[in-house]
Protein backbone atom coordinates (compact mmCIF):
# COMPACT_ATOMS: atom_id res chain seq x y z
CA UNK A 1 0.00 0.00 0.00
CA UNK A 2 1.56 3.37 -0.90
CA UNK A 3 2.02 5.69 1.85
CA UNK A 4 -0.13 9.07 1.83
CA UNK A 5 2.16 10.05 4.68
CA UNK A 6 5.39 10.86 5.54
CA UNK A 7 6.32 9.80 8.62
CA UNK A 8 8.32 12.25 11.26
CA UNK A 9 9.82 11.08 14.82
CA UNK A 10 12.68 12.76 16.95
CA UNK A 11 13.61 11.60 19.92
CA UNK A 12 14.74 12.05 23.49
CA UNK A 13 16.98 9.45 24.57
CA UNK A 14 17.40 8.39 28.54
CA UNK A 15 20.32 6.61 29.31
CA UNK A 16 21.59 6.45 33.33
CA UNK A 17 25.23 7.38 33.14
CA UNK A 18 27.29 4.39 34.87
CA UNK A 19 28.89 6.45 37.97
CA UNK A 20 29.22 4.24 41.53
CA UNK A 21 26.72 7.07 43.22
CA UNK A 22 24.31 9.12 42.39
CA UNK A 23 23.48 12.38 41.15
CA UNK A 24 23.66 14.78 44.05
CA UNK A 25 24.37 12.62 46.96
CA UNK A 26 27.24 9.40 47.73
CA UNK A 27 23.88 6.76 47.55
CA UNK A 28 24.79 3.97 45.83
CA UNK A 29 23.53 4.16 41.97
CA UNK A 30 23.28 0.54 41.90
CA UNK A 31 21.05 -0.86 44.64
CA UNK A 32 19.02 -3.34 42.98
CA UNK A 33 19.77 -6.24 46.67
CA UNK A 34 18.73 -3.34 48.41
CA UNK A 35 14.97 -3.41 50.15
CA UNK A 36 12.55 -0.78 49.03
CA UNK A 37 14.01 2.88 50.19
CA UNK A 38 17.19 1.52 52.31
CA UNK A 39 19.29 3.21 49.54
CA UNK A 40 18.63 7.05 50.49
CA UNK A 41 19.98 9.87 52.43
CA UNK A 42 18.97 13.57 53.05
CA UNK A 43 19.97 14.75 49.91
CA UNK A 44 18.24 12.28 47.89
CA UNK A 45 14.94 12.46 50.45
CA UNK A 46 15.13 16.25 48.99
CA UNK A 47 15.09 17.47 52.95
CA UNK A 48 14.81 21.20 52.82
CA UNK A 49 18.17 21.37 54.71
CA UNK A 50 20.29 19.00 52.68
CA UNK A 51 22.09 20.49 49.82
CA UNK A 52 22.94 18.72 47.09
CA UNK A 53 26.31 18.61 45.18
CA UNK A 54 27.22 17.50 41.90
CA UNK A 55 28.55 14.10 41.14
CA UNK A 56 32.09 14.94 38.82
CA UNK A 57 31.79 11.40 37.86
CA UNK A 58 28.65 12.06 36.01
CA UNK A 59 30.25 14.67 33.94
CA UNK A 60 33.32 12.90 33.19
CA UNK A 61 31.28 9.47 31.89
CA UNK A 62 29.31 12.10 29.83
CA UNK A 63 32.14 13.66 28.34
CA UNK A 64 33.00 10.36 26.94
CA UNK A 65 29.51 10.47 24.91
CA UNK A 66 29.76 13.89 24.06
CA UNK A 67 32.80 13.59 22.10
CA UNK A 68 31.77 10.04 20.68
CA UNK A 69 28.69 12.12 19.39
CA UNK A 70 30.08 14.35 17.60
CA UNK A 71 28.66 17.56 19.97
CA UNK A 72 30.42 21.09 20.13
CA UNK A 73 30.77 21.23 24.62
CA UNK A 74 30.53 24.37 25.80
CA UNK A 75 32.84 25.74 28.93
CA UNK A 76 29.50 27.19 30.26
CA UNK A 77 26.50 25.18 31.64
CA UNK A 78 24.41 25.29 34.05
CA UNK A 79 21.51 23.34 35.52
CA UNK A 80 17.57 24.46 35.91
CA UNK A 81 14.52 23.48 37.75
CA UNK A 82 11.56 22.60 35.50
CA UNK A 83 8.54 22.52 37.43
CA UNK A 84 5.84 19.32 37.25
CA UNK A 85 3.72 17.99 39.14
CA UNK A 86 3.77 13.81 38.95
CA UNK A 87 3.37 11.62 42.00
CA UNK A 88 6.96 10.49 41.61
CA UNK A 89 7.95 13.49 41.94
CA UNK A 90 7.06 14.90 45.67
CA UNK A 91 10.02 18.11 44.71
CA UNK A 92 7.53 19.35 42.04
CA UNK A 93 10.39 20.25 39.91
CA UNK A 94 13.56 18.39 38.56
CA UNK A 95 16.81 19.70 38.05
CA UNK A 96 17.54 19.62 34.51
CA UNK A 97 18.81 21.67 32.61
CA UNK A 98 17.30 24.26 30.07
CA UNK A 99 18.89 26.87 27.98
CA UNK A 100 22.49 26.41 28.70
CA UNK A 101 22.96 22.70 28.17
CA UNK A 102 25.96 20.96 28.48
CA UNK A 103 26.12 20.00 24.71
CA UNK A 104 24.91 21.31 21.43
CA UNK A 105 24.65 20.29 18.13
CA UNK A 106 25.97 17.23 17.62
CA UNK A 107 25.17 13.94 14.99
CA UNK A 108 25.55 10.17 14.73
CA UNK A 109 25.54 8.48 11.55
CA UNK A 110 24.19 4.97 11.27
CA UNK A 111 23.91 1.93 8.80
CA UNK A 112 20.25 1.71 8.07
CA UNK A 113 18.42 -1.17 5.72
CA UNK A 114 16.96 0.19 2.91
CA UNK A 115 14.02 -1.51 0.91
CA UNK A 116 16.72 -3.70 -1.53
CA UNK A 117 18.04 -4.92 1.84
CA UNK A 118 20.92 -3.11 1.49
CA UNK A 119 22.78 -0.81 4.40
CA UNK A 120 23.04 2.60 3.74
CA UNK A 121 25.03 5.54 6.08
CA UNK A 122 22.82 8.28 7.00
CA UNK A 123 23.13 11.22 9.76
CA UNK A 124 20.81 11.88 12.13
CA UNK A 125 21.68 15.23 13.94
CA UNK A 126 21.52 16.03 17.94
CA UNK A 127 20.11 19.06 19.25
CA UNK A 128 20.93 18.75 22.60
CA UNK A 129 22.48 16.53 25.26
CA UNK A 130 21.83 17.41 28.93
CA UNK A 131 22.59 16.08 32.57
CA UNK A 132 19.29 15.45 34.90
CA UNK A 133 18.35 13.82 37.83
CA UNK A 134 16.13 10.20 37.48
CA UNK A 135 12.92 10.30 39.67
CA UNK A 136 11.33 8.01 42.32
CA UNK A 137 9.89 4.54 41.45
CA UNK A 138 5.85 4.03 41.78
CA UNK A 139 4.74 0.63 41.78
CA UNK A 140 1.04 0.16 42.07
CA UNK A 141 -0.91 -2.59 43.96
CA UNK A 142 -4.75 -3.04 43.18
CA UNK A 143 -5.10 -1.50 46.83
CA UNK A 144 -2.35 0.78 47.35
CA UNK A 145 0.59 2.57 45.60
CA UNK A 146 4.31 1.66 47.16
CA UNK A 147 6.99 4.70 46.80
CA UNK A 148 10.80 3.59 46.09
CA UNK A 149 13.58 6.33 46.51
CA UNK A 150 16.19 3.89 45.91
CA UNK A 151 16.38 4.90 42.42
CA UNK A 152 15.76 8.88 43.30
CA UNK A 153 18.76 11.14 42.11
CA UNK A 154 20.59 8.40 39.69
CA UNK A 155 22.48 10.26 37.05
CA UNK A 156 21.02 10.50 33.51
CA UNK A 157 21.77 11.71 30.58
CA UNK A 158 19.05 13.09 28.01
CA UNK A 159 19.88 13.35 24.34
CA UNK A 160 17.49 15.35 22.30
CA UNK A 161 17.32 14.70 18.18
CA UNK A 162 16.08 17.13 15.42
CA UNK A 163 13.42 15.19 14.00
CA UNK A 164 15.42 13.44 11.79
CA UNK A 165 13.64 10.17 11.41
CA UNK A 166 11.34 9.31 8.47
CA UNK A 167 10.97 5.62 8.89
CA UNK A 168 10.70 2.91 11.59
CA UNK A 169 13.50 1.39 10.42
CA UNK A 170 15.66 4.37 10.59
CA UNK A 171 14.52 4.84 14.19
CA UNK A 172 15.22 1.75 15.59
CA UNK A 173 18.55 1.48 13.45
CA UNK A 174 19.45 5.09 15.28
CA UNK A 175 18.86 3.43 18.89
CA UNK A 176 20.69 0.40 18.45
CA UNK A 177 23.51 2.43 17.74
CA UNK A 178 22.96 4.64 20.01
CA UNK A 179 22.84 1.69 22.68
CA UNK A 180 26.22 0.69 21.14
CA UNK A 181 27.91 4.20 21.34
CA UNK A 182 27.34 4.47 24.42
CA UNK A 183 28.89 1.30 25.91
CA UNK A 184 31.97 1.83 23.34
CA UNK A 185 32.23 5.32 25.28
CA UNK A 186 31.72 2.89 28.62
CA UNK A 187 29.43 5.69 30.02
CA UNK A 188 26.41 3.53 29.94
CA UNK A 189 25.24 -0.21 30.22
CA UNK A 190 22.71 1.13 28.27
CA UNK A 191 20.79 -1.81 29.43
CA UNK A 192 16.57 -1.26 28.14
CA UNK A 193 15.53 -4.25 29.81
CA UNK A 194 16.79 -2.71 33.16
CA UNK A 195 15.60 0.67 32.61
CA UNK A 196 19.07 2.41 31.54
CA UNK A 197 17.70 3.17 28.39
CA UNK A 198 14.43 4.83 27.51
CA UNK A 199 13.26 6.86 24.95
CA UNK A 200 10.35 9.31 24.71
CA UNK A 201 8.97 9.19 21.14
CA UNK A 202 8.12 12.05 19.03
CA UNK A 203 5.41 11.42 16.30
CA UNK A 204 3.74 13.05 13.44
CA UNK A 205 2.80 12.68 9.67
CA UNK A 206 2.63 15.24 7.24
CA UNK A 207 2.01 14.78 3.20
CA UNK A 208 4.95 14.21 1.44
CA UNK A 209 5.17 17.36 -0.77
CA UNK A 210 4.68 19.75 2.58
CA UNK A 211 7.48 20.77 4.00
CA UNK A 212 6.90 21.96 7.96
CA UNK A 213 6.22 19.76 10.27
CA UNK A 214 2.67 19.08 11.25
CA UNK A 215 1.84 18.59 15.44
CA UNK A 216 3.31 15.82 17.14
CA UNK A 217 2.27 13.67 19.90
CA UNK A 218 4.53 12.40 22.23
CA UNK A 219 4.83 8.71 23.83
CA UNK A 220 6.13 8.85 26.92
CA UNK A 221 9.63 6.17 28.32
CA UNK A 222 9.44 3.21 26.07
CA UNK A 223 11.50 1.01 26.87
CA UNK A 224 11.89 -1.74 24.14
CA UNK A 225 13.04 -1.87 20.72
CA UNK A 226 9.77 -4.12 19.46
CA UNK A 227 7.66 -2.34 21.36
CA UNK A 228 8.45 1.25 19.90
CA UNK A 229 7.85 -0.77 16.39
CA UNK A 230 4.68 -1.95 17.23
CA UNK A 231 3.85 1.72 19.28
CA UNK A 232 4.96 3.96 16.21
CA UNK A 233 2.69 1.22 13.87
CA UNK A 234 -0.17 2.06 16.02
CA UNK A 235 0.65 5.72 16.14
CA UNK A 236 1.00 6.18 12.35
CA UNK A 237 -2.52 4.39 12.05
CA UNK A 238 -4.21 6.83 14.26
CA UNK A 239 -2.73 10.04 13.28
CA UNK A 240 -3.72 9.09 9.36
CA UNK A 241 -6.90 8.62 10.35
CA UNK A 242 -7.21 11.42 11.94
CA UNK A 243 -5.84 13.31 8.92
CA UNK A 244 -7.75 11.88 6.33
CA UNK A 245 -10.86 13.07 8.18
CA UNK A 246 -9.94 16.62 8.63
CA UNK A 247 -9.20 16.45 12.20
CA UNK A 248 -6.18 17.88 14.23
CA UNK A 249 -3.66 15.99 15.91
CA UNK A 250 -3.59 17.30 19.62
CA UNK A 251 0.36 17.93 20.82
CA UNK A 252 -0.20 15.90 24.14
CA UNK A 253 1.74 13.23 25.92
CA UNK A 254 0.72 9.45 25.41
CA UNK A 255 1.33 6.28 27.03
CA UNK A 256 1.60 2.96 25.07
CA UNK A 257 -0.54 -0.03 26.56
CA UNK A 258 2.13 -3.09 25.63
CA UNK A 259 -1.12 -5.01 26.62
CA UNK A 260 -3.72 -3.30 24.39
CA UNK A 261 -1.16 -2.56 22.15
CA UNK A 262 -2.63 1.00 21.96
CA UNK A 263 -1.53 4.45 23.29
CA UNK A 264 -4.07 6.74 24.81
CA UNK A 265 -3.89 10.06 25.80
CA UNK A 266 -2.35 11.81 28.57
CA UNK A 267 -3.95 11.49 31.92
CA UNK A 268 -2.11 14.68 33.60
CA UNK A 269 -4.03 17.63 31.91
CA UNK A 270 -1.74 20.26 33.40
CA UNK A 271 1.57 18.04 32.08
CA UNK A 272 1.83 20.23 29.44
CA UNK A 273 1.52 23.61 31.28
CA UNK A 274 4.09 26.26 31.74
CA UNK A 275 7.14 24.46 33.14
CA UNK A 276 8.68 27.55 34.63
CA UNK A 277 12.10 26.73 34.35
CA UNK A 278 14.53 28.80 36.44
CA UNK A 279 18.18 28.61 37.48
CA UNK A 280 18.74 25.82 39.97
CA UNK A 281 20.01 27.79 43.12
CA UNK A 282 21.55 24.85 45.09
CA UNK A 283 24.02 23.83 42.34
CA UNK A 284 27.01 25.79 40.94
CA UNK A 285 27.73 26.21 36.97
CA UNK A 286 29.66 23.48 35.25
CA UNK A 287 32.70 25.27 34.13
CA UNK A 288 34.61 22.89 31.64
CA UNK A 289 37.96 24.12 30.23
CA UNK A 290 39.23 24.06 26.52
CA UNK A 291 41.96 21.81 28.27
CA UNK A 292 40.05 19.56 30.03
CA UNK A 293 37.40 19.07 27.02
CA UNK A 294 40.53 18.17 24.69
CA UNK A 295 42.00 15.75 26.89
CA UNK A 296 39.04 13.62 26.61
CA UNK A 297 39.92 11.30 23.74
CA UNK A 298 37.11 10.17 21.16
CA UNK A 299 36.50 6.54 21.66
CA UNK A 300 36.50 4.30 18.33
CA UNK A 301 32.58 4.00 16.94
CA UNK A 302 31.12 1.05 16.05
CA UNK A 303 30.40 2.13 12.51
CA UNK A 304 34.18 2.68 12.21
CA UNK A 305 35.06 -0.65 13.10
CA UNK A 306 32.42 -2.04 10.76
CA UNK A 307 33.99 -0.18 8.22
CA UNK A 308 37.59 -0.74 8.88
CA UNK A 309 36.61 -4.66 9.47
CA UNK A 310 35.77 -4.70 5.78
CA UNK A 311 38.11 -3.07 4.11
CA UNK A 312 41.27 -3.52 5.61
CA UNK A 313 40.78 -7.16 7.39
CA UNK A 314 38.57 -8.26 4.77
CA UNK A 315 35.75 -9.73 7.25
CA UNK A 316 32.24 -10.59 5.38
CA UNK A 317 30.01 -7.54 5.94
CA UNK A 318 27.22 -9.97 8.39
CA UNK A 319 30.97 -10.64 10.69
CA UNK A 320 32.21 -6.89 10.46
CA UNK A 321 28.75 -6.00 12.17
CA UNK A 322 28.43 -8.58 14.53
CA UNK A 323 32.06 -8.23 15.34
CA UNK A 324 31.86 -4.20 16.09
CA UNK A 325 28.42 -4.20 17.95
CA UNK A 326 30.01 -5.21 20.79
CA UNK A 327 32.92 -3.43 22.70
CA UNK A 328 34.58 -6.74 24.35
CA UNK A 329 33.89 -8.88 21.62
CA UNK A 330 35.97 -6.07 18.61
CA UNK A 331 38.65 -5.38 21.08
CA UNK A 332 38.86 -9.21 21.02
CA UNK A 333 39.15 -9.87 17.63
CA UNK A 334 41.34 -6.86 17.35
CA UNK A 335 43.98 -8.05 19.72
CA UNK A 336 43.62 -11.62 17.60
CA UNK A 337 43.92 -9.73 14.16
CA UNK A 338 47.16 -7.77 15.25
CA UNK A 339 49.01 -11.13 16.41
CA UNK A 340 47.48 -13.52 13.59
CA UNK A 341 48.17 -13.49 9.72
CA UNK A 342 44.88 -14.73 8.81
CA UNK A 343 42.33 -12.19 10.14
CA UNK A 344 39.54 -13.83 8.54
CA UNK A 345 39.66 -16.94 10.06
CA UNK A 346 40.57 -15.67 13.47
CA UNK A 347 37.17 -13.98 12.99
CA UNK A 348 34.87 -17.03 11.85
CA UNK A 349 36.49 -18.88 14.60
CA UNK A 350 35.65 -16.40 17.44
CA UNK A 351 32.32 -15.81 15.69
CA UNK A 352 31.38 -19.45 15.17
CA UNK A 353 33.08 -21.35 17.67
CA UNK A 354 34.09 -19.46 20.58
CA UNK A 355 30.98 -17.13 20.95
CA UNK A 356 29.25 -20.78 21.02
CA UNK A 357 30.39 -21.87 23.89
CA UNK A 358 30.08 -18.14 25.56
CA UNK A 359 26.66 -18.04 24.94
CA UNK A 360 26.02 -21.58 26.38
CA UNK A 361 27.71 -20.81 29.63
CA UNK A 362 25.86 -17.39 29.24
CA UNK A 363 28.84 -14.98 30.00
CA UNK A 364 30.76 -12.13 28.42
CA UNK A 365 34.51 -12.70 26.78
CA UNK A 366 36.25 -11.00 29.57
CA UNK A 367 34.85 -13.66 32.02
CA UNK A 368 36.32 -16.45 29.91
CA UNK A 369 39.79 -17.38 30.14
CA UNK A 370 40.76 -17.60 26.57
CA UNK A 371 43.04 -15.46 25.13
CA UNK A 372 43.93 -14.27 21.39
CA UNK A 373 46.85 -16.22 21.61
CA UNK A 374 44.46 -19.31 22.41
CA UNK A 375 42.57 -18.79 19.01
CA UNK A 376 45.65 -17.88 16.55
CA UNK A 377 47.87 -20.66 17.57
CA UNK A 378 44.89 -23.13 17.28
CA UNK A 379 44.02 -21.75 13.94
CA UNK A 380 47.84 -22.09 13.05
CA UNK A 381 47.82 -25.51 13.44
CA UNK A 382 44.93 -25.66 11.03
CA UNK A 383 46.72 -23.56 8.47
CA UNK A 384 49.24 -25.78 8.26
CA UNK A 385 47.02 -28.52 7.84
CA UNK A 386 48.55 -30.47 10.82
CA UNK A 387 45.01 -30.84 12.27
CA UNK A 388 41.36 -30.77 11.04
CA UNK A 389 39.02 -28.13 11.53
CA UNK A 390 36.93 -30.80 13.13
CA UNK A 391 40.22 -31.85 15.72
CA UNK A 392 40.55 -27.78 15.92
CA UNK A 393 36.74 -27.78 16.84
CA UNK A 394 38.15 -30.48 19.68
CA UNK A 395 40.80 -29.02 20.82
CA UNK A 396 39.17 -25.38 21.50
CA UNK A 397 36.74 -26.99 23.97
CA UNK A 398 39.86 -28.25 25.86
CA UNK A 399 41.29 -24.97 25.70
CA UNK A 400 37.60 -23.27 26.43
CA UNK A 401 37.31 -25.69 29.69
CA UNK A 402 41.30 -25.80 31.03
CA UNK A 403 43.18 -22.44 29.47
CA UNK A 404 46.15 -24.61 28.38
CA UNK A 405 47.91 -24.00 25.48
CA UNK A 406 46.06 -25.49 22.11
CA UNK A 407 49.96 -27.29 21.29
CA UNK A 408 49.55 -29.12 24.81
CA UNK A 409 46.35 -30.27 24.45
CA UNK A 410 47.08 -31.89 20.62
CA UNK A 411 50.46 -33.12 22.61
CA UNK A 412 48.63 -34.91 25.72
CA UNK A 413 45.94 -36.07 23.22
CA UNK A 414 47.45 -37.26 20.55
CA UNK A 415 45.20 -35.51 18.43
CA UNK A 416 48.31 -34.79 16.04
CA UNK A 417 46.88 -36.04 12.24
CA UNK A 418 48.25 -38.85 10.55
CA UNK A 419 50.53 -38.02 8.13
CA UNK A 420 51.67 -41.26 7.11
CA UNK A 421 51.97 -41.47 3.52
CA UNK A 422 51.66 -44.92 3.33
CA UNK A 423 48.92 -46.02 5.38
CA UNK A 424 46.75 -43.07 4.25
CA UNK A 425 47.30 -44.66 0.31
CA UNK A 426 45.79 -47.78 1.85
CA UNK A 427 42.82 -45.68 3.46
CA UNK A 428 42.33 -44.12 0.54
CA UNK A 429 42.69 -46.99 -1.83
CA UNK A 430 39.71 -48.93 0.12
CA UNK A 431 37.66 -46.08 0.08
CA UNK A 432 37.85 -45.72 -3.66
CA UNK A 433 37.54 -49.59 -4.20
CA UNK A 434 34.20 -49.45 -2.00
CA UNK A 435 32.79 -46.77 -4.37
CA UNK A 436 34.21 -48.29 -7.94
CA UNK A 437 30.48 -46.74 -9.12
CA UNK A 438 31.34 -43.26 -7.95
CA UNK A 439 35.09 -43.52 -9.50
CA UNK A 440 33.23 -44.46 -12.57
CA UNK A 441 31.16 -40.84 -12.35
CA UNK A 442 33.79 -39.02 -10.89
CA UNK A 443 35.26 -38.82 -14.45
CA UNK A 444 31.65 -37.07 -15.50
CA UNK A 445 31.28 -35.45 -12.10
CA UNK A 446 34.79 -34.36 -11.06
CA UNK A 447 35.07 -31.83 -8.14
CA UNK A 448 31.58 -32.78 -5.97
CA UNK A 449 32.52 -36.43 -5.74
CA UNK A 450 36.51 -35.38 -5.40
CA UNK A 451 35.38 -33.76 -1.66
CA UNK A 452 33.26 -36.71 -0.89
CA UNK A 453 36.19 -38.77 -1.33
CA UNK A 454 38.07 -36.76 0.69
CA UNK A 455 35.57 -36.23 3.30
CA UNK A 456 35.25 -39.89 3.62
CA UNK A 457 38.58 -40.34 3.75
CA UNK A 458 38.88 -38.39 6.80
CA UNK A 459 36.15 -39.95 8.47
CA UNK A 460 37.71 -43.30 8.14
CA UNK A 461 40.93 -41.90 10.21
CA UNK A 462 38.67 -39.91 12.94
CA UNK A 463 39.41 -36.32 11.18
CA UNK A 464 43.33 -37.42 11.52
CA UNK A 465 44.40 -37.43 8.73
CA UNK A 466 46.17 -35.01 6.98
CA UNK A 467 44.31 -33.25 4.99
CA UNK A 468 46.87 -31.70 2.72
CA UNK A 469 47.89 -35.35 2.09
CA UNK A 470 44.90 -36.78 1.86
CA UNK A 471 44.11 -34.46 -1.30
CA UNK A 472 47.21 -34.89 -3.03
CA UNK A 473 46.98 -39.18 -2.71
CA UNK A 474 43.70 -38.96 -4.03
CA UNK A 475 44.47 -37.25 -7.04
CA UNK A 476 47.30 -39.20 -7.86
CA UNK A 477 44.97 -42.11 -7.41
CA UNK A 478 42.11 -41.05 -9.63
CA UNK A 479 43.95 -39.93 -12.19
CA UNK A 480 45.75 -43.21 -12.58
P1 LIG B 1 9.98 20.57 23.70
O1 LIG B 1 10.93 21.63 24.13
O2 LIG B 1 8.56 20.93 23.76
O3 LIG B 1 10.26 19.24 24.34
P2 LIG B 1 11.55 20.27 21.32
O4 LIG B 1 11.52 21.18 20.16
O5 LIG B 1 12.72 20.34 22.18
O6 LIG B 1 10.21 20.42 22.12
O7 LIG B 1 11.42 18.80 20.73
C1 LIG B 1 11.33 17.69 21.53
C2 LIG B 1 11.45 16.49 20.63
O8 LIG B 1 10.38 16.44 19.71
C3 LIG B 1 12.71 16.48 19.78
O9 LIG B 1 13.25 15.18 19.78
C4 LIG B 1 12.23 16.88 18.43
O10 LIG B 1 13.02 16.30 17.42
C5 LIG B 1 10.84 16.30 18.39
N1 LIG B 1 9.92 17.03 17.51
C6 LIG B 1 9.69 18.36 17.47
N2 LIG B 1 8.75 18.65 16.56
C7 LIG B 1 8.35 17.49 15.99
C8 LIG B 1 7.40 17.12 14.99
N3 LIG B 1 6.63 18.01 14.40
N4 LIG B 1 7.29 15.81 14.69
C9 LIG B 1 8.01 14.89 15.29
N5 LIG B 1 8.91 15.17 16.24
C10 LIG B 1 9.09 16.44 16.61
MG1 LIG C 1 10.47 17.49 25.53
ZN1 LIG D 1 21.35 9.91 48.76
Amino acid sequence: MAQKYELVVGLEVHARIKTKSKLWCSCDAYWFWKNPNENTCEVCMWFPWALPVLNEDAVNLALKTWKALNCDIPNFSKFDRKSYFYPDLPTWFQTTQFDEPVCKKGFLEVYVENREWKKEKKKFWIDRIHIENDAWKLSHTSNWTEVDLNRAWCPLMEIVTEPDFRSIADVKAFLQEMQKVLRAAWSSDADMEKGQLRADVNISLRPFWQKEFWIRAELKNMNSFSEIEKALKYEYKRQAILLDSWKEVVQETRWWDAVKWESTGQRWKWWAADYRYFPEPDLPTILLSDEKIASVKKCDLPTEKYEKYQSEFWIKEIDAFILSSDVELSQFFEETAKISWDSKKSASWILSEFIKFLKEDLIKISESKVKPEHIWNLIKFINNWEISWKIGKEVFEEVYKTWKNPEDIIEEKWLKQNSNEDELREICQKILDDNSDLVEKYHWWRDNLFWSFVGQTMKATQWKANPGIVNKILKELLSK
